[in-house]
């Protein structure tokens, strides 16, 4: 990074913070990892399938062959700096990817070029819409029979709804052809480390006319004046198209696409030198938007020389120090600065602050907005916490988390390890808040709760690695609610005498309430029927405060079996009160056992995680594992053949996918794949 002199902010023109998405399998990591040797990050290739890939440095990682920590890596390309924010593949860990996208300036996504659009793409693709990023594709995996870089241009177009463009064109032979400088680049050397431009000839020009065409006609779309020469069959000039093409996108109308080969090493430094060109540096992002203390929402511009707002998004026990990495959206940062947490209330000072890489850190004296880095000394940040100024507080948009679902009863081997386990459990959520502890009212056990069975295995292999703890866990069980089946009202009068040894203290109150069931999704309402007691009385004001709270008290526990309810309409009827007996007590308690007692009448329905779920399988295979997801209680959607890979949408209760990734496989011979998402509580 280009230093300015000293309490000047750095130029950042020459940074881009990119992340890496894809559907698993498609490439991700075997491209990142030729990224970091080609920019000198690393100095060999480590390849996925000898589990030794640079990015996924966590052991589980590798003995997964998937990438599930985001980390950052600095790569030196061409006088810029490209940081890398690795993002996961799989969906356990969306939150992981949803953090990265919240920080990033744009991303590539890869596709594999056989396969084109896949289910994690749309997922991914959704997600980066919703930051408005902007975003290249990589087609991968063009060495493979089958591959096809227009076929997979138009699964962008139909499945995505996005606007491919092509940029540089992958050839049978491993050289790609680029379509704005007019160059056939090959690449040399055991590990495609050489590099050889040459300007394209005819011929091959020729056999890529149809890119080129679809490239002038997308810039002709965007700009008027490559449309009038474009018209009249003239080139425009390569700097107007760079530019161009640059501007479609960043407003998010266009994708350039590059194809290559990452594994054969073809086609990446290409897309290296697009994405400096293409993507945005930090200064060129549009302003974030922020909340004040009035709750107006507004936007912020990133200058240096306003107060301070950062943004939160991930915190890593780093050689047994916690540090948090942090985007400035606005301001400047010192170390020895306060810095105001909006959402908990709290100041806290920050000790160091260092550049961001995956395994150095290198201490910097200030950060300024547009950077990422890496803050050592604060014990309260926390993901999708707001860093601001004491005297300006601001709020950024948080972090979405969704509620862990699947849960794992969990003790250690040994009684004298409890606490230890206590303390390593405590890390990892901090780490990532899609992992949650607790415990069980009635057993007293501790529960481990996360997004999916891998997410939970992980966790449970670091117990064993990073702590040396050995762990019993229970089966995984989803997480229930409850709610009700039919309408029902009761009523009830509560009466006790308590003896206060010379005086006696009586309570008594009666109340009716009414229950009914609502729609799924919606949660709980509470109403006090507008006479709830007869002409000519009032309730006092702790009176009436009692009753809500009676109708709130009586509504957290479902009648099956006590778990949390939900989408339920309750109300209080009638109050019926006898003088001074009727304390707020004794009336909070007479609404509680009426609401209580009509739950119990209206009988109980457990409420179970349905997962919105999409499978994918060889075409031969969809029969049998069709049946197979019905006989699981699946709702299926839709269904969708296309070059004998079948993809089946569906609702699936959690509990009846446990294990579906081992059935999954040995139904379709190892090749078919599935990804779900937490969609509702729902009767099964
Ligand atoms: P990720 O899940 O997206 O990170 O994908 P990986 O990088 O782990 O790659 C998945 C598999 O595809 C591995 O076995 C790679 O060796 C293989 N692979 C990756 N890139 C290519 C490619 O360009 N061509 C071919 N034929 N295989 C590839
Ligand atoms: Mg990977």
């Amino acid at each position: 990074m280009a230093k300015g002199p000293k309490n000047q902010a750095p130029d950042l023109s020459n940074i881009r913070n990119i992340g890496i998405a894809a559907h698993i399998d498609a490439g991700k990591t075997t491209l990142t990892e030729r990224i970091l040797y080609y920019t000198g990050a690393s100095h060999k290739i480590g390849e996925v399938h000898n589990g030794e890939a640079h990015m996924d440095f966590m052991a589980e990682e590798q003995a997964h062959g998937i990438t599930i920590m985001a980390a950052v890596t600095q790569c030196p390309w061409k006088d810029h700096m490209i940081q890398v924010i690795d993002t996961p593949g799989h969906v356990d860990f969306t939150i992981e990817v949803e953090r990265s996208m919240r920080v990033l300036d744009g991303a590539v996504i890869v596709l594999d070029g056989v396969r084109g659009v896949e289910p994690q793409t749309e997922t991914v693709w959704r997600q980066a819409t919703r930051f408005d990023l902007p975003l290249m594709f990589f087609v991968n995996k063009m060495d493979r029979p089958g591959a096809d870089f227009s076929r997979a241009m138009e699964t962008i177009r139909k499945r995505l709804g996005g606007e491919p463009v092509p940029l540089c064109v992958p050839l049978e032979d491993g050289r790609v052809v680029h379509l704005i400088d007019k160059t056939l680049i090959a690449f040399g050397g055991n590990l495609g480390q050489e590099v050889h431009v040459e300007e394209c000839d005819s011929e091959t020009w020729e056999s890529v006319a149809d890119h080129r065409e679809a490239l002038l006609l997308a810039a002709a779309d965007l700009d008027d004046d490559i449309a009038l020469l474009v018209l009249e069959d003239e080139d425009p000039e390569p700097e107007d198209l760079w530019a161009t093409i640059k501007q479609g996108c960043l407003d998010l109308k266009i994708h350039p696409c590059l194809g290559g080969s990452a594994l054969r090493n073809y086609g990446v430094q290409p897309l290296m030198d697009a994405s400096l060109r293409l993507l945005p540096a930090p200064l060129e992002r549009p302003p974030a938007t922020a909340t004040d203390h009035n709750d107006e929402e507004f936007l912020i511009e990133m200058d240096h020389t306003q107060p301070l707002a950062a943004l939160a998004f991930k915190v890593q026990m780093w050689e047994g120090r916690r540090h948090v990495f942090a985007r400035l959206y606005r301001g400047k940062l010192e170390p020895g600065d306060q810095i105001h947490l909006p959402v908990q209330g709290k100041t806290e000072r920050v000790a160091r602050i260092f550049d961001v890489d995956a395994a150095k850190k290198k201490r910097i004296n200030a950060a300024y907005a547009g950077q990422i880095v890496l803050l050592a000394g604060l014990r309260l940040a926390t993901t999708g916490d707001t860093l601001c100024d004491p005297e300006e507080p601001i709020l950024l948009a948080p972090i979405q988390a969704r509620d862990p679902v699947l849960g794992l009863a969990i003790e250690a081997t040994s009684s004298k390890d409890e606490e230890k386990l206590l303390v390593a459990l405590t890390k990892f959520q901090e780490e990532d808040p899609t992992l949650l502890l607790e415990e069980d009212q009635e057993t007293g056990q501790r529960i481990l709760r996360g997004m999916g069975e891998l997410h939970l295995q992980i966790a449970f292999e670091r117990l064993k690695r990073e702590f040396n703890l050995d762990v019993r866990a229970g089966k995984p069980a989803v997480v229930v609610r409850e709610t009700i089946s039919s309408s029902s009202s009761a009523d009830t009068v509560f009466h006790r005498v308590i003896d206060q040894g010379e005086t006696q203290l009586e309570m008594k109150a009666g109340a009716a309430a009414s229950v009914a069931p609502r729609d799924r999704g919606v949660g709980i309402e509470i109403t006090v029927a507008p006479r709830v007691l007869p002409p000519g009385t009032t309730l006092t004001p702790e009176q009436a405060e009692a009753v809500r709270s009676g109708a709130t008290d009586a509504s957290s526990a479902g009648p099956l079996q006590g778990n949390p309810l939900q989408d339920v309409q309750i109300t209080v009827d009638s109050v019926t009160l006898y003088g001074t007996a009727s304390s707020p007590q004794a009336v909070r308690v007479a609404v509680a056992e009426a609401v209580r007692k009509a739950l119990g009448q209206a009988g109980g329905r457990l409420l179970r995680p349905m997962m919105s779920t999409e499978v994918v399988v060889p075409e031969e295979s969809m029969g049998g594992v069709l049946g197979d997801l019905q006989s699981r209680g699946a709702l299926i959607q839709d269904t969708r053949t296309e070059d004998g890979i079948s993809t089946i949408q569906c609702d699936a209760p959690l509990d009846r996918l446990l294990g579906y990734t081992t059935d999954l496989r040995s139904m379709t011979r190892g090749r078919g794949q599935f990804t779900m998402e937490f969609d509702r509580f729902d009767v099964a």
